[in-house]
């Protein structure tokens, strides 16, 4: 994927992302502004526990057809292949 196509994908579906509600979302990830895990990664720096994850009721999966969970820890759509 070229670079201008990834960035506009991640701009479009960062907006659609609900991680901030989920009970595993960490202060941390909220200081980092980090979200949309499924296509930018997993989260580098914070550290926390499993508490559910709503990753299968986002807009964003279904958009781009997730079949995975747990995006901020396990990795990417594409990592957890
Ligand atoms: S699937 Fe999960 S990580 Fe991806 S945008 Fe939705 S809530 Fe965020
Ligand atoms: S990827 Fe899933 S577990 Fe992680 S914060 Fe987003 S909704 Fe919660």
């Amino acid at each position: 994927m070229k670079d201008d196509d990834r960035k506009k994908i991640i701009d479009e579906n960062k907006k659609k992302c609900v991680c901030e509600p989920c009970p595993s979302y960490t202060e941390c990830m909220r200081a980092g502004n980090e979200l949309l895990f499924c296509v930018t990664g997993k989260s580098a720096d914070c550290i926390f526990e499993k508490k559910g994850c709503i990753c299968p009721a986002c807009p964003v999966t279904s958009i781009l057809g997730l079949k995975k969970a747990y995006y901020c820890i396990r990795g990417s759509a594409g990592e957890q292949k």
